[in-house]
C-alpha cells in the first residue's frame, strides 16, 4: 500500500509524500484529559514518510504493544519550501487541507517519558499516520473555524474547532520552519482535541471535517 497525496476526486497531487511535522498539546481540553503541563513553547515531532497510509482505506493497527490511540487532527499538505519563515507568509504554502489520525502507542510513549526517551516508537510506527485526500486551501476562508469530529462504531468519540488551538495554525507553521525545513510534499499535524482512547481490530470510524469531507473506515489487523 504505497501511499500518494490525493485530491476529493482522487487523482495523485504532483507533490513529493514527505514528512509528517506533528505538534502535541495544542489544544486544552487534551492536556487535561491526560494530565499533561501546558507548554511554555510549541512541543513538536516527526513522524517518518512510512507512517503515512491512505485514511479512506482500511488501515492496521500494532498489535501486543499495549493501546494505539486515535488522535483525530485537522492535517495540512505543503506546496512549497519553508524555512524560517514568518507567520504572515507561511499561508501561501499550504497547498490544502485535510483529516490525519496521529495515532499513538500510548501505553509505550508512557513508558518512554518515564525514562526521559524519544516518543518516536510510540508515534512514529508504519501507518501511524493515516490522511485523507485534501481540499484547496482556496476553498477554505478561515482555518480557525474548522469543525471536526470522529466516531467509532458510531459514537462521538472527538469533536474539534480549530479556533481553539493553543497555537494558531500560521504560528505553527512558522515555529516549525525554524525548527526544521519544510518542504514540498510534507504533512503538518496540528494537535488533537480530547477524547483520545484505544482503538480495536473491527472498529468501525467516521471521520468528518464539517462543510468540506467525511471519511468512513474501519481498524483491521496488521
Ligand atoms: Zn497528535
Amino acid at each position: 500500500m504505497t501511499y500518494l497525496h490525493k485530491d476529493a476526486s482522487g487523482h495523485t497531487i504532483d507533490l513529493e509524500v514527505g514528512k509528517a511535522v506533528c505538534i502535541g498539546r495544542n489544544y486544552m481540553d487534551h492536556i487535561n484529559e491526560l494530565g499533561n503541563a501546558v507548554p511554555t513553547s510549541p512541543l513538536l515531532f516527526i513522524k517518518p514518510k512510512s507512517a503515512f497510509c491512505d485514511f479512506a482505506e482500511p488501515f492496521p493497527i500494532p498489535q501486543q504493544q499495549g493501546e494505539c490511540h486515535n488522535e483525530l487532527e485537522v492535517a495540512l499538505l505543503l506546496k512549497t519550501r519553508l524555512t524560517k519563515a514568518s507567520a504572515d507568509e507561511v499561508l501561501s504554502a499550504i497547498w490544502g487541507v485535510g483529516l490525519g489520525l496521529d495515532l499513538t502507542l500510548r501505553d509505550l510513549q508512557q513508558s518512554l517519558k518515564e525514562k526521559g526517551q524519544p516518543w518516536e516508537r510510540a508515534k512514529a510506527f508504519d501507518y501511524s499516520c493515516p490522511v485523507s485526500h485534501f481540499v484547496p486551501i482556496e476553498q477554505f476562508t478561515d482555518l480557525q473555524d474548522l469543525h471536526f469530529s470522529l466516531d467509532i462504531n458510531g459514537v462521538r468519540r472527538q469533536t474539534g474547532h480549530t479556533a481553539l488551538m493553543l497555537t494558531s495554525i500560521c504560528e505553527m507553521l512558522a515555529f516549525m520552519s525554524h525548527a526544521f525545513t519544510l518542504l514540498p510534499g510534507d504533512v503538518v499535524m496540528t494537535g488533537t482535541p480530547k477524547g483520545v482512547g484505544p482503538l480495536q481490530v473491527g472498529d468501525n470510524i467516521d471521520a468528518s471535517l464539517e462543510s468540506y469531507m467525511t471519511i468512513s473506515t474501519s481498524v483491521v489487523k496488521e
